[in-house]
């Protein structure tokens, strides 16, 4: 034990034999420890004592569970989301969505157009991506389906805590089943982050095992997932509605195949990293651009 600002660097050290960012590692699991957000504790480091807990939680990180398990807390977009082991920890990856929708409901306003007034999210897990677009589009209400019962209950959760609850509307099913979307009507904004890791991809143990392999694994090329839901997408998107999803680095060509195969021309949009992560969907005239 001694004071945080020493166990702080020695956790990192400890950290980096399983993390690529242990530093970082090292003061969340520590402000979660004392009760205090990271910042709050970052900035009384020299008169805090080492919280007694830091030490199970650290071997459970260097047993590779994720942070955000550890912690419960994940941030996306501009919102702090509760995350369980029943959901994928939402990744600033597929933040790359939230910015395409906001890019074209951007330029369909100026066109005297509105924002999207009902959004679907397919696969909604903690709810991260629908619960992003509530707060990007006050005047939309949202749709959020998944199969798992456990991860809307997270989903719902958060919709709760943040205050969006009154603007959205849970269902339990999955797309497996034929009927699936029979009484959804039609929609402005689709978005989806659907399982697409290939089956026997080498996953790093972070992922593979401590996050739900129903929100990773979509068959043997990954891409199970696209080919039930994007032939579906023409008919549940409103005139001028668009559907955006994400896809790994190295499905655009095949996805964008998909959608062109069911009318749909493609937009693709890369991550901060610089690698593909995003499609947008739209009916209409064009092929993939991008
Ligand atoms: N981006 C995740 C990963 O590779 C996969 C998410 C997904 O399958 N939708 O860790």
């Amino acid at each position: 034990m001694g004071t945080l600002a020493y166990t702080l660097r020695d956790t990192a050290i400890r950290l980096a034999e399983v993390s690529t960012t242990p530093r970082l590692d090292a003061e969340f699991l520590a402000a979660h420890a004392l009760g205090l957000e990271r910042s709050a504790m970052l900035l009384r480091l020299t008169d805090l004592d080492t919280p007694p807990d830091l030490a199970a939680l650290t071997q459970r990180r260097l047993r590779h569970e994720p942070v955000a398990y550890i912690t419960g807390r994940q941030a996306f977009w501009d919102l702090d989301l509760v995350v369980t082991p029943d959901v994928l920890i939402p990744r600033a990856d597929s933040e790359t969505l939230i910015e395409v929708a906001i890019d074209h409901f951007k330029a369909t306003t100026a066109l005297g157009q509105v924002g999207p007034a009902r959004i679907l999210d397919l696969g909604t897990g903690s709810g991260a991506l629908l619960l992003a677009c509530l707060s990007a589009f006050p005047e939309a209400s949202g749709v959020g389906i998944d199969a798992s019962a456990a991860a809307l209950a997270v989903a719902q959760a958060n919709a709760a805590r943040l205050g969006f609850a009154a603007r959205l509307h849970w269902l339990h099913r999955s797309w497996i089943n034929a009927d699936w979307s029979d009484d959804l009507g039609r929609f402005d904004l689709i978005i989806s982050n659907p399982p697409y890791v290939e089956t026997d991809a080498d996953l790093d143990p972070m992922v593979a095992d401590y996050e739900p392999h129903s929100a990773l694994f979509a068959g043997s090329d990954g891409l199970d997932d696209y080919r039930i839901l994007v032939p579906q997408l023409a008919s549940m998107l409103s005139p001028g509605g668009i559907a955006i999803f994400e896809i790994g680095h190295s499905q655009a060509d095949a996805v964008s195949d998909l959608a062109s195969n069911a009318g749909l021309s493609t937009e693709m949009r890369r991550d901060l990293a610089g690698k593909p992560r995003a499609l947008r969907f739209s009916l209409g005239i064009g092929g993939m651009n991008g």
